[in-house]
């Protein structure tokens, strides 16, 4: 099959697919998950024990696991080595072109020794472009569109998109925002694709690019930077696209909700409290690197009222950030306190009228706050912190306040934690 066949023949199966109600979903899901199990026992050498055994006896994976059992757990006879070598050399070159027998390896982010491979067929690349396609385009898939997409990579993933009415324009963030800003002018693109961070900055243009959808993907979308680029854009809704290597886990419907993608990942869901929970996901399309209970290391908190668009894929209030950001305090009592990055977003939030920050805890534990705001934000911000401390009973850390700063080739994170645990 030809690969804009595949994406057509993708694009209409998910666009069409409808489940009366959650029963309807759930037997869907079983069978998916029947189908897949029995493609991984039998292809990858690391699950062939678990041949006939129902997906929660499968092991728990994650990306250090992943990567250490690499060669045994792909399908399609890639190392490890050979991989990471494609990988290394087309980030340096920032040429994506090159595969490895029809399969595109890319790199997820990381430090050097928390990064991961990822393997993609032709195959699984077409379906994903025709999966995303059937989420994100707002009118026919025959329709013209001009997608304006700002990436890190250029992986050739993306440009498989590309076909003869949808045109897709890559963007390399590492470019000046004069040079993309005059690209995006002439392209004039209907559909506009980056991080927040690119968003905000395309927001002092706004008047002169008409952009009919924007879709933020990569970095948590915090509220008050999406108040910020809506009203500059003059939109409802910013759509997010929740897309990692491990897949496509969730989109934006028509009233900006946030829903998983249940029909193409089977989410089981470890519960932090009663609505926040750190996804473990069984992918039902990658067959090169299966995706079998895969255990992200991101925090995503459900919504409790039933959406509108009356879809009955799971509802998310927002995703809240990684695991890894949650901020840890010493209690009085000697044990450590955890604080969700939400909590330290609105912490910020309530000291004022905040525009742009950062809130970064070190490795020991002190906090550094890096916005523009004076004396009488800091002592507002300070007290906030210190109502906190009472509250959830932990010792004040030291807090240090500084200029506002960004290195834009880095993830805009405004709520970052660095503390060793
Ligand atoms: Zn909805």
């Amino acid at each position: 099959m030809s690969s804009k066949l595949r994406i057509l023949k993708t694009y209409l199966k998910y666009k069409n697919r409808h489940f009366k109600d959650h029963e309807d979903l759930k037997r869907y899901q079983e069978k998916q998950i029947r189908k897949q199990l029995k493609f991984v026992s039998t292809h990858s050498e690391i699950y062939e024990e678990y041949q006939g055994k129902p997906l929660s006896s499968y092991p728990l994976m994650d990306k250090k696991q992943m990567m250490a059992n690499f060669d045994r757990l792909n399908t399609v006879g890639t190392n490890r080595e050979e991989a990471m070598k494609l990988a290394i050399d087309s980030e340096r070159s920032r040429d994506f072109s090159e595969k490895l027998n029809h399969i595109t390896v890319g790199l997820s982010s990381g430090t050097s020794d928390t990064r991961g491979i990822f393997l993609v067929s032709d195959k699984e690349k077409d379906m994903w472009a025709g999966y995303i396609l059937s989420k994100v385009l707002y009118g026919s898939i025959l329709d013209k569109y001009e997608v304006a997409f700002f990436m890190r990579a250029n992986s050739n993933l993306y440009e498989s998109v590309s076909s003869s009415n949808i045109h897709f324009v890559f963007y390399d963030i590492y470019k000046s925002s004069e040079e993309n800003i005059e690209k995006l002018k002439e392209q004039k693109p209907d559909i506009i694709v980056g991080q927040p961070s690119i968003l905000l900055d395309l927001s002092n243009y706004a008047s002169e690019l008409k952009p009919r959808k924007i879709i933020s993907i990569a970095e948590v979308l915090e509220d008050r930077d999406r108040e910020v680029i809506c009203k500059a854009f003059n939109c409802d809704v910013i759509h997010q696209v929740y897309q990692c290597t491990e897949g496509c886990l969730a989109t934006t419907c028509e009233y900006g909700t946030i829903h998983l993608n249940e029909d193409i990942v089977y989410f089981e869901k470890e519960y932090l409290d009663e609505k926040r929970f750190i996804p473990v996901i069984t992918d039902f399309t990658r067959t090169s690197q299966p995706i079998i209970r895969y255990r992200l290391n991101d925090i995503l908190v459900e919504r409790r009222e039933p959406c509108p668009c009356g879809s009955c894929f799971t509802a998310l209030e927002r995703i809240e950030g990684r695991e890894d950001d949650v901020f840890v305090f010493d209690g009085e009592d000697g044990n450590m306190v955890e604080i969700y990055p939400d909590f330290i977003r609105r912490l910020v939030l309530f000291s004022g009228d905040v525009r742009d920050y950062r809130i970064v805890q070190t490795e020991d534990g002190s906090l550094e706050v890096y916005w523009n705001e004076d004396d009488n934000m800091q002592s507002a911000f300070l007290n906030e912190l210190q109502k906190m401390s009472e509250d959830r009973l932990f010792e004040m850390p030291a807090v240090n306040f500084y200029a506002y700063s960004f290195d834009r080739k880095k993830k805009l994170k405004r709520v970052e934690s660095r503390r060793n645990r």
